[in-house]
């Protein structure tokens, strides 16, 4: 937390791909919504990702995690290009800085926008929030390549589910939903999966105890894909393991315009470390460099952000100016619809705030 008036350290990655171009529409938004409540953002960037690999064998610096906890938050924009296999850069920085820093979950607001064009029919007044388990499951990266090259090659991968870090998920989703609808949805696998998902099940019944305000219902994840096109408005606060967390929130972001109109905060809740706050999206190596993506999933990540560090009459200013330059077609990007720069969307949004 810093105090709304007070000066933010920011640590910014920009990444590879169109990571650098939200990165650079979004970083005046926030300084121009910091200022306004008489505070100053400074800024350190940081030169890690794709190129850096390249040039030093290291998506990220041996002291990365100390780096970052020098700073209140991170804003990161995405890493990955094409001449570099994807998981040396999503291990070798985001997830390895979610590991290191211990961020336990990740959370994933997905709002539909008046005005925003969308593939999906009805999704007027969606708003729900996936809480994604952030350090384990599918993704903790156990596991290991036997009779490599031999023809017969056998890919392990282990998931893992532990007791604590379902806990610490399921009492900040609970919290979460506490405050929002008082409805909460789990997604597990419980059916076909009969060790982790289980576990997930009875951890997070257990928890639910300690909030009898909210009412808990468990969904397969298959049927919540489906319901999540069909019903989204039935749907609030979502709470899911890493994998099912990662897909869930893709789908989830088409109901919003897609993949440009998703924002995410990776956070500690209680604890002492800085968020890293990110576009769902990633390089999006299809469209970088012509300036055209969509900078609103980062935007809105660095509202997350500011909300988070205490600053919420910055963070609402953000998400109004967002709102009300999304009203307008002529600011929508391609994604969109529209022919609009990232630019052009980023100055409509600077103005609103202006005014
Ligand atoms: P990565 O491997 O880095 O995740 P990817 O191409 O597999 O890259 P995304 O970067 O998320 O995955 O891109 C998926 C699709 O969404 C692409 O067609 C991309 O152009 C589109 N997309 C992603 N981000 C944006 C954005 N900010 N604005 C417009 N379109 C976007």
């Amino acid at each position: 937390m810093t105090q709304p008036g007070a000066a933010v350290r920011l640590a910014v990655i920009p990444g590879d791909g169109v990571g650098p171009e939200v990165i650079g529409a979004t970083v005046p938004v926030l300084a121009a919504a910091v200022s306004a409540q008489g505070g100053e953002l400074q800024v350190t960037e940081l030169d890690w990702g794709g190129e850096r690999f390249l040039r030093e064998g290291a998506a990220m610096p041996a002291d990365a995690a100390d780096v970052a906890k020098e700073h209140d938050a991170v804003l990161f924009g995405a890493v990955g290009r094409p001449d570099v296999p994807d998981h040396e850069l999503v291990w070798g920085l985001i997830i390895g800085l979610r590991q290191q820093l211990d961020l336990a979950v990740n959370i994933r607001p997905v709002q539909a926008f008046a005005g925003v064009p969308t593939k999906v029919r009805d999704t007027d007044g969606v708003d729900l929030v996936i809480v994604r388990e952030n350090t384990e499951g599918e993704y903790v990266g156990a596991g290991g390549v036997a009779h490599a090259g031999s023809g017969h090659d056998l890919g392990i991968e282990v998931a893992v589910h532990s007791r604590r870090v379902i806990e610490r998920a399921a009492h900040h989703a609970f919290a979460l939903a506490g405050k929002r609808s008082g409805k909460l949805s789990l997604v597990t696998k419980s059916n076909a999966m009969r060790h982790g998902y289980p576990l997930w099940d009875r951890v997070v019944a257990e928890v639910g105890e300690q909030y009898p305000g909210v009412e808990l219902e468990t969904v397969l994840v298959d049927a919540m894909a489906a319901r999540m096109i069909q019903a989204p408005r039935s749907l609030d606060v979502l709470l899911a393991g890493n994998l099912f967390g990662d897909i869930l929130s893709d789908l989830a972001a088409v109901l919003a315009g897609g993949m440009g109109m998703a924002p995410s905060a990776n956070v500690l809740p209680g604890g002492d470390v800085p968020g890293i706050y990110e576009p769902v999206h990633g390089s999006a190596p299809d469209i970088a460099g012509r300036g055209v993506a969509n900078p609103v999933a980062c935007l809105l990540s660095g509202a997350l952000l500011l909300e988070d560090l205490g600053h919420t009459k910055a963070a609402h200013g953000i998400r109004q100016a967002v709102a009300a330059a999304l009203l307008d077609p002529q600011n929508h990007t391609p994604d969109l619809g529209g022919s609009a720069t990232t630019a052009d969307l980023a100055s409509a949004v600077l103005n609103r705030m202006e005014t």
